[in-house]
């Protein structure tokens, strides 16, 4: 495998717009008024004037997780199924439903990684062709931690962080990282909330549950290869290819002014490396829109964890939260133009099949060939078979009736007999062609697969010899 980068399909970043309801207390306040209006399901108008903001959709106070589950992250899932990767982060200012959007666990208002992980297994159903593992990680304070990894004092494992540029494609590596095999919905919500239980959690005047770091889980789906059966049916020899999908949840923590969350000391640490890691945030999405030659992706470790997500191989969606009360219009303003740029930001779609390992591919492909070739004998045996009873069996019925007196079939239904006798040939044979190029092509990628091998010096040709 080479440095050269994957192809694949470009895409846009899909933004999303909600906002959360206003609390009675936020309403009676003298002079507030409420900052935003929503004018239809996929735009915003600012109250005091004429700018209007698109999303791919709104979502209003009374909306439910239900619905934004199945807008925003259903299609994800269902990507990640095949192979790709789908990122889904929150973006808005503290207290503003991020957390509530992504993680709530609160019966009925579940958020979205659990609706994720119950609509994951429903999906797996009782089939054992998939492993499900995840990852869970918070940036806090500008360290990365392993929120699945404690030491001997009882801290949370620092994590490593670089770029991989060498498989095939580039990707953020997170080294060391504890990997959680999951084996059913029960058990990863378990683990999930002995992992969530060591988040960095506080209270602040905005927010009773503020997250004082951004965490990211990442849940990896891989479809398994299996050996492949001598005598196993094309379809399934095909849908044995391996398929690494991948989802990662980013609950990031909210812009927060320090005055108006009242912190001091240590909390007021941590609000000043939010926001930094959240205006570097802002700025890589800025240098993206406006197509810089430079992308400051080395400002901050946010901006580097979501690298792939919002420059590389993923297919992301951005949910922006805000609350209208006019009170913090400011915030809510930067927010909206932060979803209106992430929306201009392409990123790549593209299929993790894994590395690729050139014995088994080369079985599967001699597998594959073997199978197209028994087709093809049985579908020339057929053709044979309908060609001999149209010669020895259908002329001579026909002709036998008018000799022997009986009524003889009409012309019409006779010729119809024929006609229908020619049509099914005539399908056989196209069907006969086409795994006859099918057939050429496979020998084709044997071929290539039986040079790679031998150059790779993989025992080439006795290996080739040995399987067939
Ligand atoms: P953030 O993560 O953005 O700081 P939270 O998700 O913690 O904010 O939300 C702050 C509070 O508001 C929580 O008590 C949460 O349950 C509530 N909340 C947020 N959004 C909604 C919503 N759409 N409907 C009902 N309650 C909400
Ligand atoms: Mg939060």
């Amino acid at each position: 495998m080479g440095k050269e980068k994957k192809a694949g399909e470009e895409v846009r970043i899909r933004c999303y717009a909600r906002v959360r309801p206003s609390w009675d207390y936020e309403l009676q306040r003298p002079g507030v008024y409420q900052s935003i209006e929503i004018e239809d399901d996929h735009t915003i108008r600012l109250s005091k004037g004429s700018k209007l903001f698109d999303f791919d959709k709104v979502y209003g106070p009374s909306s439910t997780q239900e619905e934004v589950f199945e807008d925003v992250a259903k299609d994800l899932i269902e990507n990640a199924f095949q192979g790709y990767c789908g990122t889904l982060f929150c973006y808005g200012q503290t207290g503003t439903g991020k957390t509530h959007t992504i993680t709530s666990r609160v019966k009925g208002q579940e958020g979205i990684i659990p609706r994720a992980v119950d609509y994951i297994y429903h999906k797996i159903g009782d089939s054992t062709e998939y492993t499900l593992t995840f990852n869970y990680v918070q940036l806090y304070r500008d360290n990365i931690e392993d929120l699945m990894q404690k030491d001997t004092h009882g801290n949370l494992r620092r994590i490593d962080l670089w770029r991989d540029e060498t498989a095939g494609g580039e990707q953020v590596v997170l080294k060391d990282l504890v990997t959680v095999k999951v084996e059913s919905k029960k058990h990863f919500m378990k683990m999930y909330d002995v992992g969530s239980a060591n988040k960095a959690v506080a209270e602040t005047a905005m927010n009773a549950h503020s997250s004082r770091g951004h965490t990211l889980l990442i849940v990896s789906i891989t479809r398994k290869e299996r050996a492949v059966e001598a005598n196993a049916d094309m379809a399934s020899i095909e849908a044995q290819r391996q398929l690494n999908g991948k989802l990662i949840f980013a609950d990031l923590a909210g812009y927060e002014r320090i005055k108006k969350s009242m912190v001091s000391g240590i909390r007021k640490d941590e609000a000043a490396t939010i926001n930094l890691s959240l205006t570097a945030l802002g700025n890589v999405i800025h240098s993206l829109t406006a197509k810089a030659t430079h992308v400051p992706w080395r400002n901050s470790k946010l901006t580097r964890l979501l690298q792939d997500a919002l420059g590389g191989n993923s297919l992301t969606s951005v949910i922006v939260t805000m609350n209208n009360s006019s009170e913090h219009i400011t915030e809510t303003v930067n927010t909206l133009y932060f979803g209106y740029n992430a929306m201009q930001c392409k990123t790549t779609k593209r299929i993790d099949t894994g590395p690729i390992d050139y014995k088994s591919h080369y079985i599967r492909m001699q597998a594959a060939f073997k199978v197209l070739e028994q087709e093809k004998k049985m579908l020339e045996e057929e053709n044979e078979q309908l060609r001999e009873q149209l010669i020895g069996e259908a002329l001579p019925e026909s002709l036998r009736r008018q000799s022997t007196g009986h009524t003889p079939i009409p012309r019409s239904q006779h010729q119809q007999e024929i006609q229908g006798y020619i049509d099914v040939i005539d399908e056989l044979r196209q069907e006969l062609e086409a795994q006859n190029s099918r057939a050429v092509e496979l020998q084709q990628q044997v071929d290539s697969l039986n040079t790679a091998l031998e150059e790779k010096d993989l025992e080439g040709a006795a290996f080739a010899d040995e399987v067939q």
